[in-house]
């Protein structure tokens, strides 16, 4: 044992002890989950609607108020309301046409339901490196690694390793930060892939004058209660093709051909749908969101001020160009401060401050080592250095 840590704290005990206290001088106050739901316009007075008039389930009219709210707030054509993201995620691909043995990219740094649902599509993920700017997948690394990984025959791509057809990427907005989409389907089309956004951290998130979710065949937003607007349980897609739209439809309310009576049902199909209860919840949250995101901005700024007085890292701060809905907040630690993650997690745990690493690369959890992946380097070293901050919009 060296002398310094029989007298006093290790260096990294005094980066995470500060950093600690930082954290709750903007967040310990008020006890709160990572990112709890803020009612405070008429989501009650909504769900009383939907109580009183019996329409709970699958029939009722906040349902398709909330699909079309959705798809002015984002600048899209159409949106469908389903049960989750994840479910959106899997109609969305299975609507592409994506089919079983096809190989769909997926960034290594993302909720697992970015993989999970090509999987449940009978696909298969190939995990890619991200960018250490955007933290989402980056055009240059994926046109460099598609020209070494597919060789392209009559518009399609084919993995030389596989055998198998590339036929999709699914970009992510990591924390509501938006990738660069236009870099990525510029590489899609030249390489035949079909862009699914996984914008289901970035309602509210722009490139340019451009939401996210629509710079490719289509988008998923996720309305779970940790997201920036919540149905309690609610996922949507969202994409400007009206045929595109319309199949989606049907697949996710079991195909059934409209009848007076009987059931016919005219494809294999989901049941997908978003109850009224849910939409109605919705709707009312959709008519705060630009609060919500005003108060998750201003949330960063008060973390801004804060971190700036100390040098062992730096806050997530949006790309030029961007602008993000801030949806969690997260400090990343200077390569040398690394150490001092583990401690800054399990402090502000024990002290009941809601902090949370990012999620492990999923090439590296069990059910996905199998799978195709390029070297990840930068999401290892992302995932080492970030904590993710409490992030409530009350706060
Ligand atoms: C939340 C989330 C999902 C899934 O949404 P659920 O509604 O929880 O199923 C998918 N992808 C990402 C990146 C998410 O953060």
């Amino acid at each position: 044992m060296s002398s310094e840590s029989k007298t006093g704290p290790s260096p990294s005990e005094n980066v995470s002890d500060t950093i600690v206290g930082l954290i709750a001088s903007v967040a310990g106050g008020k006890k709160s989950g990572l990112h709890e739901p803020m009612f405070m316009g008429r989501e009650k007075e909504y769900l009383a609607e939907c109580i009183d008039s019996g329409f709970v389930s699958s029939v009722g009219p906040f349902v398709e108020r909330f699909e079309n709210e959705l798809a002015e707030f984002v600048g899209a054509e159409r949106a469908i309301a389903v049960v989750n993201g994840t479910s959106a995620l899997h109609l969305a691909l299975v609507g592409l046409g994506i089919c079983p043995g096809d190989e769909v990219i997926v960034p290594a740094m993302s909720f697992v339901a970015t993989a999970s649902s090509v999987v449940l599509a009978g696909a298969v993920p190939h995990f890619v490196d991200i960018s250490p700017t955007t933290w989402g997948i980056d055009p240059d690394d994926l046109r460099e690694y598609l020209r070494k990984t597919v060789r392209v025959r009559g518009g399609q791509s084919i993995n030389t390793t596989s055998g198998r057809p590339v036929t999709a990427v699914v970009p992510m907005h990591t924390l509501g930060h938006p990738s660069d989409v236009r870099g990525i389907k510029g590489v899609a089309d030249e390489f035949g892939l079909v862009v699914l956004e996984d914008a289901a951290e970035s309602l509210g998130s722009y490139v340019g004058d451009a939401h996210t979710g629509l710079a490719g065949a289509a988008g998923v937003f996720s309305f779970n209660g940790n997201k920036t607007i919540t149905t309690g349980g609610g996922g949507a897609i969202v994409t400007n093709d009206t045929d595109l739209a319309s199949k989606l439809k049907h697949l996710s309310t079991t195909a059934k051909v409209p009848h007076q009576y009987e059931f016919d049902h005219d494809a294999l199909a989901f049941n997908y749908r978003m109850p009224n209860i849910n939409a109605a919840l919705g709707v009312a949250q959709l008519e705060q969101l630009s609060k919500i995101i005003g108060r998750q901005r201003l949330l960063h700024d008060r973390y801004a001020e804060a971190f700036a007085q100390v040098t062992f890292g730096e806050l997530k701060t949006e790309v030029p160009g961007t602008r993000a809905n801030y949806w969690l907040q997260a400090y990343i630690l200077s390569p040398q401060n690394s150490q001092a993650k583990a401690a800054v997690l399990t402090t502000c745990l024990d002290r009941g401050i809601s902090v949370r690493p990012l999620w492990k690369p999923l090439n590296t959890l069990g059910p996905y080592r199998k799978f195709p992946s390029s070297q990840t380097p930068v999401a290892w070293d992302i995932y080492s250095r970030v904590v993710c901050l409490p992030s409530s919009a009350f706060l």
